[in-house]
């Protein structure tokens, strides 16, 4: 690349730039970009940089891999159903060491280490989330979100701190939930009036025909995704996703994505490019 070129990807950004300043973008980060290290320092000065330039990112990380490996260190078999994890009270001791703890602090450091600042919290922190337990309970402790409590955040926010936010939440009596992380991105984003909502995940996006690639669905309206769902286009671990998309928008945020967060810098692209990445759900 010239520097002509990287001039006139500066100045595509432009308008971006305009439009999203001052504006809060939460992002889920999650899948593969959490395991490789390339991916990993490419996304914090991602966020870095969206910080700098003057939007508002808030992150919202789950800790899939990291929470498998402790898990298995220590013998303890991980549950799926629906693509969600069941949780019984001795995975959820790890749930909360890891997620609150390990993965958490990982990704502040990551992100203090580009020259933007972090401060990691989990929702149990100022009783940002509130949850119950998920269905008839047969997830055992996978919660759900009953209120966000986002007050916490705009202090933050405003001083220019970047939240990282664990998605573990809690009944008032103190019970924790692990919460699919897909979910509390969705609902944070529709308590705080988020302009957008973005998902990081293994794939290209939205497929309409299950690991072609080629069949990525670039932009569809929120009935369009509810179709998917209904005629399980959409299965797995798509299928919350698509969900919390649906849910944000219909609580207001303009815009939700599903991203590629194998793809170096998908974040940037997706935010500030023409052409976008991803799969694009408005309103
Ligand atoms: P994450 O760890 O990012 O939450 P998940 O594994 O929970 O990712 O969810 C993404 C997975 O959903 C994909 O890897 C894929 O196997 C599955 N999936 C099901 N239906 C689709 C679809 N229509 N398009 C893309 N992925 C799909
Ligand atoms: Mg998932």
């Amino acid at each position: 690349m010239d520097d002509s070129q990287r001039v006139s990807i500066l100045s595509e950004a432009l308008p971006y730039i305009q439009s999203f300043s001052g504006r809060k973008i939460v992002i889920k980060y999650g899948g593969s970009v959490m395991e490789e290290d390339k991916l990993q320092k490419a996304f914090f000065r991602d966020i870095a940089l969206l910080a700098t330039v003057g939007v508002c990112p808030v992150v919202i990380h789950g800790g899939g891999p990291e929470i498998n490996s402790w898990l298995n260190k220590l013998e303890i078999s991980p549950k799926f159903e629906n693509g969600l994890r069941v949780t019984d009270q001795k995975t959820m001791d790890i749930v909360e060491m890891v997620l609150m703890g390990r993965v958490n602090k990982q990704i502040v450091r990551g992100i203090n280490k580009t020259g933007s600042l972090a401060v990691g919290i989990s929702g149990l922190d100022g009783n940002l989330i509130q949850s119950r337990e998920l269905g008839d309970g047969s997830h055992g402790l996978v919660g759900e979100v009953t209120k966000i409590n986002p007050e916490l955040l705009e202090p933050l926010i405003s001083k220019g701190y970047i939240p990282v936010i664990s998605s573990i939440g809690s009944t008032s009596d103190g019970i924790s939930h692990n919460i699919n992380a897909d979910f509390v991105a969705g609902e944070l984003a529709a308590a705080i009036n988020a302009e957008k909502l973005i998902l990081l995940t293994d794939t290209p996006g939205i497929l309409e025909k299950k690991g072609v690639t080629g069949s990525l669905i670039k932009q569809i309206n929120l009935k369009e995704a509810r179709g998917f769902i209904d005629k399980e286009i959409v299965t797995e671990g798509m299928r919350p996703k698509t969900e919390c998309c649906i849910r944000a928008l219909a609580q207001g945020v303009k815009a939700a994505h599903i991203i590629d967060g194998r793809i170096e810098h998908a974040l940037l692209l997706e935010i500030f490019t023409n052409a976008g990445k991803g799969t694009m759900i408005t309103a």
